[in-house]
């Protein structure tokens, strides 16, 4: 491809409002122009990156048995009224109306249409199992979009789904696909994680979330250097430091005000591990209270893994449930389910003392109360890993793709049910799968750039030589530079071609700036030596060749001998 007959629209300066690597590099190597918040257009380069990614997403999938299907971007308001996420999603969905005031929403994902498919079109556990994906715009309307196109409010997913009799089927298609984002990852040169997550809005019965470390990311692991653990921050089990606990026997204690950790180990003059934060929240079945070590976060996601949905308690419910109000709450000789994090199995503690202005000195678990035991706290970086002890690092990264067991979920809302062969209806098992190219570009450009700009990964570069053409206007010059474009390209490699009457300077810049693996640049050398220039973008290393070696040495360096 000619430069000069191209839209590569570079800029010398960042844009003003980018803060991460990716979205500076990808605006400024003419990729991708915003136009409103969290909605992009891709222009000529852009989308040939995110065409190489969908390629190797679209080849891993069909090696795993995915067929392709399309399904629509508007969809109708019953189908996600009947699996219940019309009202428990809020305002992430784009809702609308049609001419005739009937309700439609964006998808944001698909899990409803498939079951609606699945629901007409499986009858019996012979047409069972089935893997069903798509490569399709999804639209949420995304509460902070940022960070170029790592979180838009328009975007392109993978979407895949698999449709089994049983758990069992499950597990082999879950597999499978753990196994293809490896090897779609790897392909595309991520360096990331696999970790367990949480299944948030998705439900089900297990997931994992495949991570790409970068400043950039909005997501942080907790990942253990010694047995290899790793883990979503909001799961990740950890052992945090064990204080030293003082000898002290069972008292009351005047603590007037003291409603706080902070101001509770301010008055007593002690370390917050020392006390324990007591938190009463409502459950399915009323009040339960929720412990966890004063110098520790309780983690939601962890407690509604322990006892289902809640919320917190209303002042009034609380003064009901332990007859105080909030800041003098605590475990002993409270009546209510209680739940306590793993720390609190040892030690001796400050607590509330279900009274007015006091607190508990010395209160010992399983001697002073009892308790379900859980883990409930907030792993940190510096506590030992939950696995093996060791010391824990936490890393920023970017959610690049994740895998989900649903279960019967949407199939039992949404009636896609099979029969077995004893004839009997059962409600069909799903998982469903997400991967997003977009973050795959801006994950490998936070991962392979230099002060000049983007390296890419041979793979995902939008073309892999990048032809340059000192002067454009000396017609031996450009004689030279036009008979190597045509053994480039003849020679089955995607050159872009830099024709343009620009000053080298201002072409050097930009060769670095996009980024392609090799440039093969025609100068002063190719007159009076009979030789060009081979540089590896990565690396810096040149080579000068002359131009009749060009394409073999080329197609050599890419690992693709003639
Ligand atoms: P996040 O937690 O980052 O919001 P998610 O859990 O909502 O992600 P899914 O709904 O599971 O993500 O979507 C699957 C994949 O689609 C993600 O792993 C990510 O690669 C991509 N993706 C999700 N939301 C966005 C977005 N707003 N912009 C770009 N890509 C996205
Ligand atoms: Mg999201």
């Amino acid at each position: 491809m000619r430069w000069s007959k191209s839209l590569i629209p570079t800029l010398k300066e960042d844009p003003a409002d980018a803060e991460a690597i990716s979205h500076k590099l990808m605006v400024r190597a003419g990729l991708v122009r915003q136009l409103a918040a969290g909605i992009y257009v891709y222009l000529p380069l852009g989308q040939r990156v995110m065409d190489r990614i969908t390629a190797i997403v679209r080849e891993e999938m069909n090696a795993i048995g995915g067929q392709e299907i399309t399904m629509p971007v508007i969809h109708p308001a019953e189908l996600w009224q009947a699996s219940g996420r019309w009202g428990t999603i809020g305002d992430e969905m784009f809702r609308l109306k049609d001419r005739y005031q009937r309700d439609l929403c964006l998808g944001m994902t698909h899990e409803e249409v498939i079951a609606w498919i699945a629901a007409r079109e499986v009858h019996s556990y012979r047409d069972l199992p089935q893997l069903w994906y798509q490569i399709q715009t999804k639209e949420r309307d995304e509460a902070r979009p940022k960070s170029g196109v790592l979180r838009t409010r328009e975007f392109v997913m993978k979407d895949s789904y698999s449709l089994d009799r049983d758990m069992a089927g499950l597990d082999v298609q879950y597999e499978a696909h753990r196994q293809a984002y490896c090897r779609i990852f790897d392909r595309c040169g991520l360096r990331y994680v696999v970790v367990e997550s949480d299944p948030g809005m998705m439900g089900g019965a297990g997931s994992h979330e495949f991570m790409a470390a970068s400043p950039a990311g909005e997501d942080q692991v907790a990942l253990c250097g010694a047995c290899g653990y790793a883990a979503n921050l909001e799961l990740a089990a950890s052992r945090p430091p064990i204080p030293t606990f003082p000898a002290w026997v069972l008292e009351e204690v005047a603590t007037p005000n003291a409603r706080t950790i902070a101001e509770l180990s301010g008055l007593l003059q002690i370390d917050p591990a020392l006390t324990i934060k007591s938190l009463v929240v409502m459950g399915g079945a009323g009040p339960v209270l929720a412990l966890v070590r004063g110098d520790q976060q309780l983690r939601e996601r962890k407690l509604e893994r322990a006892m289902g949905a809640f919320r917190p308690a209303h002042r009034d419910e609380v003064r009901e449930a332990t007859g105080v109000e909030p800041g003098f709450v605590g475990p002993v000789g409270l009546p209510i389910r209680i739940i306590a994090d793993e720390c609190l199995r040892t030690g001796c503690y400050v607590a509330g003392a279900n009274k007015p202005d006091t607190h508990l000195k010395g209160v010992v678990p399983g001697r002073d109360f009892q308790a379900e035991f859980a883990d409930l706290h907030e792993a940190n970086a510096g506590d030992g890993c939950g696995r093996c002890g060791a010391p824990f690092a936490v890393e920023r990264v970017i959610e690049v793709g994740n895998i989900f067991k649903l279960g019967t979920k949407y199939s039992a809302s949404l009636k896609a049910v099979y029969l077995d062969e004893q004839g009997q209806e059962r409600p069909i098992v799903m998982g469903s799968y997400g991967i997003g190219p977009a973050r795959i570009a801006a994950a490998a450009i936070e991962q392979n750039h230099d002060l000049h700009g983007i390296i890419w990964p041979e793979t995902l570069a939008p073309f892999q030589v990048h032809l340059l053409v000192v002067n454009a206007k000396d017609p031996k010059m450009a004689g030279v530079a036009e008979r190597l474009h045509a053994d480039l390209s003849g020679a089955g490699l995607e050159v872009l071609y830099d024709d343009r009457d620009e000053r080298p300077g201002v072409k050097f810049k930009d060769a670095d700036l996009l980024g392609l693996p090799l440039r093969v640049t025609v100068g002063s050398r190719a007159m009076k030596e009979g030789v060009v220039e081979i540089r590896r973008r990565r690396t810096g290393e040149e080579m000068a060749v002359p131009p009749g070696e060009v394409a073999g040495r080329v197609r050599g360096l890419l690992g693709r001998p003639a």
